[in-house]
């Protein structure tokens, strides 16, 4: 049983085809880099997947669990970090962790969380308007680890960080990742994605096009040169 599993999955609106007839398999206790330009579809797929929106074809099932009939189970073993994840600028970062944990029905051991994304109890005493951006994505990130859950979904999570908080976050990922967590994670950006991906699959036009370790695809050498001049 895998982490995510996706069989024809296909969503279409209006004139155009988003995702198209996916095939998709992400498997337990890796970090795997879903890679693609502006526009290929991996949010969409992302939605999809947690079924936040309904599939025009095919399937899907995350921890094993069905995407469709099952998600009150995904949403209980499944992180989530959003694309420009929403954060309440009047509210403090112990706040933030307590309304998460509250929504969730679970305890949530904010000094432990503060310690997994390098932030300090002085910072989660602060309103969150008055944080880095950077500091706002590790944020998320600890709302998401809420529940301690078996996998990490984050899209595009680095976007809009300067090179040292891609790299902290980074680190945090890797750290999630030895302990046994998946994680699945989308970026436009293949430095970002090699980095730290275990595997990497790269959408274009809702495409899965290839698969396979950062070393098998640097080998493939058009679809190398593809990627970088793509994204
Ligand atoms: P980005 O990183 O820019 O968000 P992406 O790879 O995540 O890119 P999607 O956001 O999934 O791509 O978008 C895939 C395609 O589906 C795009 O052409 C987009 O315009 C279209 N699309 C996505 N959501 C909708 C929607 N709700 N209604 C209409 N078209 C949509």
């Amino acid at each position: 049983m895998g982490a995510i599993r996706t069989t024809g999955l296909t969503k279409r609106y209006d004139g155009v085809l988003a995702v198209d007839g996916l095939d998709l398999r992400v498997e337990r206790g890796e970090v795997f880099g879903f890679l693609g330009p502006n526009g290929a579809g991996k949010s969409t797929v992302i939605n999809l997947v947690l079924d936040f929106v309904r599939p025009t074809a095919g399937s899907a099932t995350v921890l094993g669990y069905d995407s469709r009939t099952e998600t009150t189970a995904i949403r209980r073993n499944t992180g989530i970090v959003p694309e420009g994840a929403t954060l309440y600028e009047r509210l403090t970062g112990r706040e933030h962790l307590a309304w998460i944990a509250r929504a969730n029905g679970v305890e949530a051991d904010v000094p432990a969380l503060l310690d997994r994304v390098g932030l300090t109890i002085d910072d989660a005493d602060r309103r969150v308007g008055g944080y880095s951006k950077g500091m706002g994505r590790r944020l998320a990130l600890a709302m998401a680890l809420v529940g301690d859950p078996e996998l990490l979904i984050l899209d595009e999570p680095s976007s809009g960080l300067d090179p040292a908080g891609i790299r902290e976050f980074r680190e945090i990922v890797r750290e999630e990742a030895a302990d046994g967590r998946t994680v699945f994670f989308s970026s436009h950006v293949l430095g970002q994605v090699e980095a730290v991906a275990d595997r990497i699959g790269i959408l274009n036009r809702g495409k899965l096009v290839a698969t396979g370790t950062p070393a098998e695809l640097r080998g493939s050498c058009g679809i190398t040169q593809s990627i970088r001049f793509e994204v």
